[in-house]
């Protein structure tokens, strides 16, 4: 069956239409990774691609309370730092500046990305770099410090580097990245230009750093489960399970939505129902496994005929099926529909109890719809595509019947 778009949001989401990709529809490669699991904490592509997105669009408030911490964090630091915890006046000055020049404009940086750019690459790059500024900020503040025989507590590191694994919600990797870039600099300034004995202070950094890693691992590896199996719930229960294509409740949603978008942009569209000639006696003749192989195949001739975005196929129910085509001029639709038909025929699945063929075929019946009856129900819609799709049997069945809607197809 051919895959679909990734996009959750379109019609076809997950129904195994679209284009091609070697990895399949979007249920199996979700499995597919469920199965396999992510211990390294990566999917296969395309879901990384996908989970990204989700990631940097579900992670703005952690992120924004995460830069409201910083600012409240340095705001309130300032305000007890002499009074309170006993910062010496002639510090006063080399504090302030850190903190007013280079601390506080790093976080409006990343205040203003997080306002204007949040879901950017851009922003998460503000992220990373708003945890080096704060901790080499701090590391220097040590340094001034000790030198002056004041110790400023190295944890303060630590706990910056909690904030950003637990909050920031960059990749893990690239939060480990910059934490190794972050110890390995606190390290090398504390052996070479702290006058004082560290050693307890590395130690409880340290401790904090590594709870902060598994912190940040587990974090990101619950969000990775959740949305693995947030979207194989939200596909799957569109889905019918046979065939693979939208189901009657989605199908019904999908035309909901269709309507409203063409009454909306008044766009024209057209509705096809497509039902198999004669399937009772292949049935009868080929048993019921032998018929559920034959409706999926059909099903994959008919997924085919919904690629564009807002187009879709769903199974109406039994061996009756939907598509539309949305925005479509009245000859494509007719053109569209008639390959439909063909498409069936000419894939030769042996029927020796039809009275169409020697194969198994499908009448459609096709409504157009001009953008002036675009308001018109989609029940009306369907009523008229039904009334064609019985001529179409009626006429002897491996055809197209075909009607424009019109003010006589109005509900009285
Ligand atoms: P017509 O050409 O008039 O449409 O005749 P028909 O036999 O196709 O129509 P009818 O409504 O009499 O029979 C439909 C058959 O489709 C009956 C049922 O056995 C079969 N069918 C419906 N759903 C399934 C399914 O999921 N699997 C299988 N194998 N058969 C199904
Ligand atoms: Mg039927
Ligand atoms: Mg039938």
């Amino acid at each position: 069956m051919k895959s679909s778009t990734t996009d959750m949001d379109s019609p076809n989401a997950g129904a195994g239409q679209g284009s091609d990709t070697a990895d399949g529809a979007p249920t199996r490669r979700i499995q597919r990774q469920i199965d396999r699991g992510f211990v390294r904490l990566y999917f296969a592509r395309p879901l990384e691609h996908d989970f990204h997105d989700y990631l940097r669009h579900s992670s703005r408030l952690s992120r924004a309370s995460l830069i409201f911490l910083s600012l409240i964090g340095v705001f309130s630091c300032a305000l007890i730092d002499v009074p309170w915890l006993g910062l010496p006046y002639e510090l006063v000055g080399v504090t302030r500046f850190i903190q007013f020049s280079v601390m506080i404009p790093m976080t409006l940086v990343c205040l203003y990305l997080c306002l204007r750019r949040p879901t950017s690459t851009v922003m998460e790059l503000g992220m990373a770099l708003l945890f080096v500024v704060i901790s080499a900020s701090f590391l220097g503040l040590r340094v001034v410090y000790a030198r002056a025989g004041f110790e400023l507590p190295l944890e303060l590191i630590g706990v910056a580097a909690v904030a950003m694994l637990c909050l920031s919600r960059i990749r893990f990797w690239l939060q480990l990245a910059l934490l190794a870039f972050v110890m390995t600099k606190v390290f090398m300034v504390e052996a070479w230009f702290v006058p004082i004995d560290g050693a307890y202070d590395i130690y409880t950094t340290a401790l904090l750093v590594v709870v902060a890693v598994i912190a940040g691992y587990s974090s990101e590896y619950t969000i990775r489960a959740t949305w693995l199996n947030a979207s194989l719930l939200r596909y799957t229960s569109r889905l019918d399970r046979l065939t693979g294509l939208l189901n009657r409740h989605a199908l019904e949603t999908a035309l909901s939505h269709a309507h409203d978008y063409a009454r909306r942009e008044h766009k024209s569209y057209a509705v096809a129902m497509i039902d198999i000639d004669a399937f009772g006696a292949y049935n009868n003749y080929y048993g019921h496994q032998h018929g559920d192989v034959a409706l999926q195949q059909v099903a994959d001739a008919l997924a085919n005929h919904a690629r564009r975005p807002l187009d879709f196929c769903g199974r109406y129910g039994g061996e009756e099926f939907l598509l539309l085509w949305m925005d479509c001029g009245c000859e494509q639709a007719r053109t569209l529909a008639e390959s439909v038909r063909e498409v069936v025929e000419h894939a030769q699945i042996p029927h020796a109890h039809s009275p169409a063929a020697e194969w198994v075929t499908v009448s459609v019946g096709l409504c157009h719809v001009d953008a002036e009856f675009a308001e018109a129900p989609t029940d009306a819609v369907l009523r008229e595509a039904d009334r064609m799709l019985y001529e179409a049997k009626a006429n002897g069945r491996n055809q197209v019947g075909y009607t424009r809607f019109t003010d006589d197809a109005l509900p009285v």
